[in-house]
């Protein structure tokens, strides 16, 4: 009889993972508190237009992920984005940035992970609160009442693919030792607007590093692969900005956002929506690949392990997936069967 695993979470991490451990044989369940998959791979839509307004492009150096990025592309849910380029500021980021392959996901950046969860056993909207184990095995509760049929099971194994700052209460009081590490990542956030312009806005190139003032990045949003032609452009603010103005109105940030634009050679636009990413991106990773307690059968997975980034959030769900399949073997017994 298979094993049953829960992955919380439906972003890259959490996704990869759920699809190798269904590959290896496990009755794998995805939750997700989101109404979509793709967690920080993010893509905000309206008439006629959309934005990725979390990850921007994605880069891959390691071995398995360009193979998987190449899977991708066979597909058609990735492309190669050459965006004209400049860095705005102080040289010292974003130089040497041409050279640098970047991917998107297409015709939106939610495209990769919803090819991975094709196929998966999915529960949206469906806010894990607690897990909890006993002799037989791990009871998950969620928030929502149209969720609770699916998790009214044993679960064999647990795998947490969230930001660290929402894993650290779901562990407390499950695994406070795995609690305790992932107190020790720290997230930055990140305020994010979308602006709108009813004519071509020009300010000499299509992305922008940015190393002064307020932003960190602005982009052309609709220069990018598969997208509408709506004039789109994406602001993110600097962590310390975004930190400090974290509490600030959606309405006083994105006129503030806009403002920095302007003087960056950018236009005024005709609309602009804010949008703030609490737990944007691991500005201090563990710099491990996964955490894991046998005992416990619980697993813990995403970006905030490795390296910050769409690849090592990718490589992490990976890891964690081999490390399970390689420690349990075969699947064998189901906690419902116990
Ligand atoms: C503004 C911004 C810009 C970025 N730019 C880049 C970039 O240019 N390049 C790059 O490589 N990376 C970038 N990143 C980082 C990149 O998006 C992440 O590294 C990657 O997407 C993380 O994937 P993950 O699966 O680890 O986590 P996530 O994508 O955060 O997935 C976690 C999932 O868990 C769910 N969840 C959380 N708590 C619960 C709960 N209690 N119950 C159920 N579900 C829960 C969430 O809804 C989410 O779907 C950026 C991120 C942001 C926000």
């Amino acid at each position: 009889m298979s094993q049953h695993i829960a992955v919380i979470g439906a972003g890259l991490a959490g996704l990869v993972c759920a699809s190798r451990l269904s590959e290896a044989g496990f009755q794998v369940h995805v939750f997700d508190k989101s109404r979509g998959v793709s967690g920080r791979l993010s893509t905000r839509r309206g008439e006629g237009w959309q934005a990725d307004h979390g990850a921007q492009y994605f880069t891959a150096s390691d071995p398995a992920f360009v193979q998987q990025v190449q899977c991708w592309e066979q597909a058609g849910v990735v492309q190669v984005w050459q965006p004209e380029l400049h860095v705005a500021g102080s040289t010292s980021r974003g130089s040497g940035a041409a050279d640098v392959v970047r991917y998107v996901g297409a015709p939106s950046m939610t495209a990769p992970a919803r090819a991975l969860a094709a196929g998966l056993d999915v529960q949206l909207q469906a806010t894990v609160q607690s897990v909890q184990r006993d002799q037989a095995g791990w009871r998950i509760q969620v928030a929502e009442e149209a969720a609770r049929a699916a998790c009214d099971r044993l679960f064999d194994a647990v795998v947490l693919a969230v930001p660290s700052p929402q894993a650290v209460p779901l562990l407390q009081a499950c695994a406070p030792d795995l609690a305790a590490q992932a107190l020790q990542a720290i997230m930055s956030p990140c305020w994010s607007a979308i602006a709108r312009f009813d004519t071509p806005c020009d300010p000499g190139f299509d992305a922008a590093f940015v190393n002064e003032g307020a932003l960190r990045w602005v982009a052309r949003d609709s220069a990018k692969p598969g997208r509408p032609a709506t004039e789109t452009w994406v602001l993110h603010a600097s962590p310390a900005w975004s930190e400090q103005h974290l509490e600030d109105a959606p309405e006083q940030v994105a006129e503030q956002l806009v403002q920095a634009f302007v003087a960056l050679g950018g236009g005024e636009p005709c609309s602009v929506v804010a949008h703030r990413w609490r737990y944007a991106q691991a500005a201090v990773p563990l710099g491990v690949s996964f955490l894991h307690d046998a005992g416990l059968r619980l697993g813990v997975c995403g970006d905030w392990l490795a390296n910050g980034t769409v690849e090592g959030a990718w490589t992490s769900g990976a890891a964690l997936a081999a490390h399970l399949v390689q420690e349990t073997g075969a699947p064998v017994q189901d906690a419902n069967e116990g």
